[in-house]
């Protein structure tokens, strides 16, 4: 429950970055940006950002080009998922577990 900067309450709360703190060694991938298909570093222009509106953590910043803080990316592939593009893909993560046999 939140306000989402107005007066009225709300059913979904507010992420905020490291409200459940660093990500550690936990996280099996994590996203990578394509800048020559993400619009905003093509165009050059502040625009889609769609990954940042459905980004649970926060992490996302909202700039041409914009970056991840992959200290507090959890890995869950929302952004990529959601991108229209494409230009997010998850990668492997090469700290702590691994989940090849
Ligand atoms: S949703 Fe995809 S195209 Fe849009 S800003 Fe994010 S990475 Fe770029
Ligand atoms: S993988 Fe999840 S936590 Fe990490 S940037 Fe994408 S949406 Fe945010």
């Amino acid at each position: 429950m939140g306000t989402r900067d107005c007066k009225h309450i709300t059913a979904s709360s507010s992420p905020s970055i490291g409200e459940a703190g660093r990500t550690g060694d936990w996280r099996v991938k994590h996203p990578e940006i394509n800048n020559d298909i993400c619009t905003p570093a093509k165009t050059g222009k502040p625009s889609c950002f769609i990954c940042w509106s459905f980004c649970p953590d926060a992490v996302m910043t909202k700039t041409v080009p914009l970056t991840i803080d992959l200290e507090y990316c959890k890995g869950c592939g929302i952004c990529a998922q959601e991108c229209p593009t494409g230009a997010i893909t998850m990668v492997d993560d090469d700290r702590g577990f691994s989940h090849t046999c």
